[in-house]
């Protein structure tokens, strides 16, 4: 058994008998990892209120070898974000960033620049920064570090390049991963008759969506978008992640809630029924 000492961003978590919680976290050098808290309404409170969702702490845990089954041994809070917690549409936002990275990064693989992407979007959304932008760019950027950012720079299928000086405005296939031209958007039509069939979006949202890809947070806040990008951008982001959450085994993923109720007015996340698989009991 190894007991590690790391920084970790909460991501969600489920009860398990009276006193036990599954717990979902992200840490910077191991990605997203899953581990037991064992008693966590003990008067010593070894994990107050550390383990609740986009919590920012450090955490002690052991891990017990051959499988890996990790056992939390104790949390303090670097960060709870409370501006976030006093405001819904700020605590729907946070639920948004915690529930992609949990679709999106596989267990256990590193992903140190999603882990500073999401510890930075928290800490823009408790410091008043724009709710619209702050998901926004958490979306391109986390897209792109997790290996599915839309081709946007060229048509998906024939390769010929799009630039924004073109009289044409392209087409968006979810389905295709991106932009289409017009003469592949037509032959897409025909054969997929398609549960998601490309749309026109306009130049000015590819070009944000490309810029917004490209930039760490703080630049990408600078972009200032005209306020009819949007929506744009929001309807182009969210059904192409609407697709790929629908494809396995991605969507196994989601079968926990981000949040849940324990009676107190928590809110929740609205997902489906828990359908997870536990680890093995840890012999202790
Ligand atoms: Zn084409």
């Amino acid at each position: 058994m190894t007991l590690t000492r790391t920084e970790a961003i909460m991501l969600g978590s489920i009860r398990l008998g009276e006193a036990n919680r599954l717990v979902t976290f992200l840490t910077p050098a191991r990605g997203r990892l899953t581990g037991m808290a064992y008693n966590v309404r003990k008067p010593n409170r070894r994990f107050g209120a550390a383990l609740e969702p986009f919590t920012q702490c450090e955490l002690v845990m052991a891990e017990r070898r051959p499988h890996h089954h990790i056992d939390l041994r104790q949390a303090s809070i670097l960060h709870s974000f409370p501006a976030i917690r006093t405001d819904l549409v700020r605590i729907e936002a946070a639920g948004r960033l915690v529930m992609l990275c949990r679709a999106f990064l596989p267990e256990a693989a590193p992903h140190p620049v999603a882990f500073s992407l999401l510890a930075d979007s928290l800490a823009a959304l408790a410091c008043g920064e724009a709710v619209w932008l702050t998901l926004r760019l958490f979306e391109v950027q986390l897209l792109r570090d997790a290996g599915y950012e839309p081709r946007l720079d060229r048509c998906v299928r024939c390769q010929r390049e799009w630039r924004p000086e073109l009289a044409s405005a392209p087409l968006f296939s979810p389905l295709a991963g991106g932009l289409l031209c017009r003469r592949c958007a037509a032959a897409d039509r025909r054969d997929a008759a398609a549960a998601e069939p490309p749309f026109p979006v306009s130049s000015s949202v590819v070009v944000f969506l490309r810029q917004a890809a490209g930039l760490d947070l703080e630049q990408g806040r600078q972009l200032q978008p005209a306020e009819a990008l949007y929506r744009e951008s929001e309807l182009v982001l969210r059904r192409y992640i609407r697709l790929l959450l629908d494809r396995q085994p991605l969507s196994d993923r989601l079968n926990t809630p981000w949040m849940e109720s324990e009676g107190d007015g928590v809110v929740t996340s609205g997902e489906p029924a828990p359908r997870i698989s536990r680890p093995q009991p840890i012999s202790r």
